[in-house]
């Protein structure tokens, strides 16, 4: 059994409703959720006439191999997206493995720690709220530590529910 940490994005459609379909497959394909942060907008960057980016993470204990949590992952932004993917053109759900337990891997299809996740406040806010002692098994630092030291100037509020 190891602990992964999940990644949701989206910024098209019904977010939240996204985000709660989502989870609940995630619970049924990938493991037990036994964390959720809260939902966290960052204004669209560049072009801003795009609706804003929700982002939130999950605790997930789960048996699947690194592989399989992606296999299943990709399956569901594809059941989840394909609903309006002719209206908008555009996926409505990313998941993105942000962690898995203590492990470094780097294949073609898949590179845990997410690659990016350090530079990103959307990524750290939420996950520094849900697991700030974690430690990111390549840089050595907490979630806090990381999300204390990264420069990335883009705002992340907190959405509370039903807004
Ligand atoms: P992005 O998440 O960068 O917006 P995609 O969701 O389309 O873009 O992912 C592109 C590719 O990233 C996927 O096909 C997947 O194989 C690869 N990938 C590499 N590492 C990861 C990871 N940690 N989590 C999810 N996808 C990953
Ligand atoms: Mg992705």
């Amino acid at each position: 059994m190891e602990r992964t940490y999940l990644l949701l994005g989206a910024n098209l459609g019904d977010r939240v409703s996204s985000f709660r379909r989502a989870t609940d497959l995630i619970s049924e394909r990938v493991g037990l959720v036994v964390q959720q942060s809260g939902w966290y907008e960052t204004a669209p960057w560049g072009v801003t006439d795009q609706p804003a980016f929700l982002n939130q993470v999950l605790a997930v204990e789960t048996t699947l191999e690194p592989e399989e949590v992606l296999n299943q992952t990709q399956a569901i932004e594809q059941e989840l997206g394909r609903v309006r993917m002719e209206k908008w053109g555009a996926r409505l759900i990313d998941i993105d493995i942000v962690y898995y337990g203590q492990l470094v891997l780097q294949t073609d299809r898949l590179i845990i720690p997410h690659p990016y996740l350090h530079q990103r406040r959307f990524t750290l806010v939420p996950l520094a709220e849900i697991a700030p002692d974690f430690v990111h098994p390549v840089l050595q630092k907490t979630n806090a530590e990381l999300l204390e030291a990264c420069d990335d100037a883009n705002e992340v509020t907190s959405v509370l529910p039903g807004e």
